[in-house]
């Protein structure tokens, strides 16, 4: 059973499922040449891919192209669905620094054929997860800066103000079709700056100086 920690009082808490979104930053949209749309594009992790920090992130045999994409991760506190985005923030357990980690070749043969998205995103070790900070020490969860290292070199690094959809609304819109329970965790999507992981990289990265994370890369 995957677990979350606060990173603090070192609480657990059972991770449930990991709804992740796409195209939520215009200049990654941008990079991939996809449309942003209105609404926001949304994925299922499984929780089985959850790794910690030191971990190690196993480039599995069928892809020979997985790419980091740093990202917020909100952590949901309570059951809940159908929530207004007035009072959408009550429900918010924490923040959490998250790695999508993408086949992107996988990923992109999934696109050709209009298949889904779960062989690319859902390998063991694909979703290396902080440990959460909770809610009220997080002044403004939309001016975060976010950024990811690979080797010391900086490849991702951007702010949360450029997300387009306001934490509110996407905990709105999700609860809007699947309900929401504690431990839940919505990766709000990356910025730009996506690219390839190999062998040996080490992958670093951190939100503002609330958060860091730190994993190695190797070939299964
Ligand atoms: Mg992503």
């Amino acid at each position: 059973m995957a677990e979350l920690l606060m990173k603090d009082t070192r609480e657990r808490i059972r991770c449930g499922k990991i709804v992740a979104l796409a195209r939520t930053y215009r200049k990654h949209a941008e990079e991939m040449h996809a449309e942003l749309p209105p609404d926001p594009v949304l994925f299922l992790k499984p929780a089985s891919a959850v790794i910690h920090d030191g971990g190690t992130v196993v480039l599995p045999t069928r892809s020979q192209d997985v790419h980091h994409e740093v990202e917020l991760g909100i952590v949901i506190g309570d059951r809940c669905s159908h929530i207004p985005e007035e009072g959408a923030l009550d429900h918010v357990l924490g923040y959490l620094l998250g790695l999508d980690l993408t086949a992107r070749d996988v990923q992109a043969e999934a696109k050709k054929k209009g298949l889904p998205w779960s062989i690319a995103k859902g390998f063991d070790t694909f979703a290396p997860l902080s440990p959460i900070i909770p809610q009220d020490a997080v002044p403004d969860p939309h001016d975060l800066d976010l950024e990811l290292r690979v080797n010391g070199q900086v490849r991702q690094s951007s702010n949360t103000r450029n997300m387009v959809h306001s934490v509110a609304r996407i905990i709105s819109f999700v609860s809007d079709i699947m309900t929401l329970e504690r431990g839940d965790v919505i990766l709000t999507g990356t910025p730009e700056g996506v690219g390839p992981v190999v062998d040996g990289d080490v992958l670093e990265a951190s939100l503002g100086d609330l958060l860091t994370i730190k994993v190695d890369a190797k070939r299964s």
